[in-house]
């Protein structure tokens, strides 16, 4: 008798442990078909305009993580843009690297928010800024977690693996960068903070998959970074440049801009467009909202485009480049066209600004 009452009690604990097993299955899916896939909803990123400096929110499924927070006076632009996101908990904070415009802000953030994990690289700056983010990371108990290259971590559905520091950069702290792809179905984002041109050739070495839809250009544009090995491994359809407006470096630099154009990545900029989002639904990218600025369709050469031409040089230029501001007024004459159009009339590309 009692034996069959233990066994009663044990298939109706089966039974229950069933349906609720079955209802945390129902519960996925009924929360993704608001934003549908069966991935769990769309990975969304925020490159928060923070003017000079980087500051990126990534979001899934109500996860979400936090790379830089800008300049210490951005800290609470950033924190009112998170609340606005309905940010509760940050899974994740990476401080990619010690300088002002990327670790400022981010004490704000910690205050105003419940943290998972920081990362943070194994070097230190003697700026007030970064001695007060360490205070304030030990007040609120949290630890550091080194950036190990290889290593994975889970955001709701997407995942992100350390790609970057490889190794010691001694006193460049650009290079200490923590990178990072992030991977959301088919779809991949890569962030390297200011990894100069050193660090990017380790990344490659290690030999791990780099190739992302989008890449945030390092160094917020700098020719110090992007050397075309890393551009050609990443090999982005989209770009995104954080930098402020007329910042004191001239970022982006010419020279990553020409060839932003030469490889056709459309390329998103903070100091033109403000805070700029970009969406997976786990097997396409896209910009909500920015898709009718085509930026760098120019490249293509099939849009119409206004180009400089020097009918004495026989070469033809974007208008904001230094040689067509500078060109001689009877030699200059201006053409709105496609770009094959201006090589049909026999002109050549400039080298500089590469139209
Ligand atoms: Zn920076
Ligand atoms: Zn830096």
């Amino acid at each position: 008798m009692a034996e069959k009452f233990y066994k009663r009690l044990l298939a109706g604990a089966v039974i229950i442990l069933a349906l609720l097993l079955a209802g945390c299955g129902v519960k996925v899916r009924v929360s993704s078909p608001l934003t549908g896939g069966e991935t769990g909803g769309n990975l969304k990123v925020h490159f928060i305009d923070v003017g000079q400096g980087d500051s990126t929110l990534i979001e899934q499924n109500g996860h979400f993580m936090l790379i830089d927070a800008g300049e210490k006076d951005q800290g609470e632009t950033v924190v009112s843009y998170l609340e606005k996101q309905g940010v509760k908990k940050l899974d994740y904070v990476i401080g990619t690297h010690p300088h002002s415009d990327h670790i400022g802000g981010l004490s704000e953030v910690l205050k105003a928010f419940e943290v998972g994990r920081v990362i943070m690289p194994a070097k230190e700056h003697t700026i007030r800024i970064y001695e007060n983010l360490l205070d304030e990371i030990a007040r609120q108990n949290l630890k550091i977690t080194l950036p190990k290259v290889g290593n994975t971590y889970e955001l709701g559905a997407s995942s992100f693996q350390i790609i970057a520091p490889v190794r010691d950069y001694g006193d460049n702290l650009n290079n200490w960068s923590v990178g990072i792809r992030l991977t959301y179905g088919e779809t991949g984002f890569v962030f390297c903070g200011d990894a100069e041109k050193e660090a990017e050739g380790d990344i490659i070495g290690s030999g791990l998959d780099l190739k992302a839809d989008v890449l945030k250009i390092s160094h917020h544009g700098s020719s110090t970074s992007s050397s075309s090995r890393f551009m050609d491994m990443v090999d982005p359809d989209y770009g995104v440049i954080s930098c402020g407006k007329n910042n004191d470096y001239g970022h982006p630099h010419k020279e990553i801009r020409s060839m932003l154009k030469k490889r056709s990545i459309k390329s998103f900029r903070t100091d033109e467009l403000g805070t700029i989002i970009a969406v997976s639904d786990g097997k396409t990218v896209t910009f909500p909202g920015q898709e009718t600025e085509d930026l760098t369709g120019k490249g293509a050469g099939l849009e119409n485009q206004e180009y400089v031409i020097n009918t004495n040089t026989r070469k033809f230029h974007y208008p904001d480049c230094s040689s067509a501001t500078s060109m001689k007024k009877e030699n200059r004459k201006t053409y709105t066209g496609t770009r094959e159009d201006v090589i049909k009339m026999g002109y050549e590309p400039c080298q500089i600004c590469s139209p």
